[in-house]
């Protein structure tokens, strides 16, 4: 039997006369997509991005029958690349995995090896997923507003969508490094939660309600907005002169209703994070990051495991806006 004829496990998201359904299949690796290297993937991570996918959005997958997960960690199994050996653990996000690439929430993916991360040391696939591209993403969004010289000192930072996956590390990761942080969060429920992650101040989402004025006193030195449309339009109005936002989601919208206001009159910085299509290396030093100085014990504990029976209901409530805390896919 060669490796190709071996079987696995993966929720396949097909086109039913009831619309996407996502269901467990069992595939053979020769089904997976041409790659250098074959990883047995242990542990997954839920974005949005998968909600997206599982449920037909075709600007996130072209073609179904699909297998989503945009991360996914574990071991490499075979590999045509010396620079990636067999043995290897690995982390995988972004690229096209999980997108027209079958990814993580199968047993098994074959990608190039310039989508390979080595797994820092000290850590495991689990905790890996625990962070995940989300986890990537927020330690990328405070490491711009570092580089435009956000400092403690200046201010209060807001954190917007800051019970979900990216929002509450950006939480616990900005309130490690000294900020002050205020969540902006919709859900009630979870403000003890995030004083936990070490927000000093929770805020409803009407804090960010729509408002005709163009500039609005400043509240905050700088942000991280995970939700784009009106919020983050009304966030800008609140930021000091000379702060910065770092903006990566579209939850609340794609549209941005702004003016140049906040930006000729308050030198306002509005800092895009992209963590899909970026440079290995730059995705790595975060890990590093991640894996040492910047770790987040409350994401960590707080994380919870799921199986792929439990996938189709947690990816839906992402698309309702009631996800909260990290889901960890465990294939075991
Ligand atoms: P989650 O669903 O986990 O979190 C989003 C949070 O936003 C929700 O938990 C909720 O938090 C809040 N929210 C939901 N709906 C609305 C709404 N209509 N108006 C205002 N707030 C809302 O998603 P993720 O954290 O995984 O991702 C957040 C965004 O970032 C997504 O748009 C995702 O596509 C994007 N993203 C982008 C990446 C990039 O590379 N640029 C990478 C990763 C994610 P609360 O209830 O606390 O307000």
């Amino acid at each position: 039997m060669t490796i190709d004829t071996t079987e696995f496990r993966a929720w396949r998201v097909e086109e039913t006369d009831a619309g996407f359904v996502g269901r467990e299949r069992t595939l053979r690796i020769a089904d997976l997509p041409d790659g250098e290297v074959l990883v047995r993937v242990a542990h997954s991570s839920l974005n949005y991005k998968d909600a997206l996918s599982a449920s037909g959005n075709r600007g996130v997958t072209r073609q179904y029958p699909h297998t989503p997960g945009i991360d996914a960690a574990g071991e490499v199994v075979a590999s045509s690349v010396d620079a990636v050996t067999v043995g290897r653990p690995v982390i995988v996000t972004g690229y096209d995995l999980g997108m027209n690439t079958d990814g993580g929430f199968g047993e098994y993916i074959r990608v190039p090896a310039s989508w390979c991360v080595p797994m820092p040391s000290g850590w495991d696939s689990r905790t890996a997923m625990v962070y995940g591209t989300a986890g990537l993403t927020a330690g990328l969004c405070v490491r711009k507003l570092l580089r435009m010289g956000a400092a403690p000192e200046q201010g209060r930072v807001a954190v917007t969508g800051a019970s979900g996956a990216v929002g509450s590390v950006a939480v616990e990761l900005l309130a490690k490094l000294g900020f002050e942080v205020v969540a902006i969060s919709g859900k009630a429920d979870h403000a003890d939660q995030l004083r936990q992650l070490g927000a000093t101040e929770v805020m409803g989402r009407d804090a960010l309600a729509e408002d005709r004025k163009p500039l609005l006193k400043p509240e905050f030195a700088n942000a991280v907005d995970t939700v784009g449309g009106v919020p983050l339009a009304e966030l800008l109005k609140r930021i000091q002169p000379g702060g910065s936002v770092s903006i990566c989601g579209l939850v609340a919208g794609p549209q941005l209703p702004t003016s140049v206001f906040p930006f000729i009159l308050r030198g306002i910085n509005l800092l895009g994070v992209d963590s899909v299509d970026i440079p290995l290396a730059e995705k790595a030093e975060i890990w590093e990051k991640l894996a040492g100085p910047w770790a987040c014990p409350g994401i960590e504990a707080s994380a919870r495991d799921i199986g792929r029976s439990q996938l189709d209901e947690c990816l839906k409530a992402f698309l309702a806006g009631a996800s909260a805390g990290k889901r960890v896919l465990d294939h075991a």
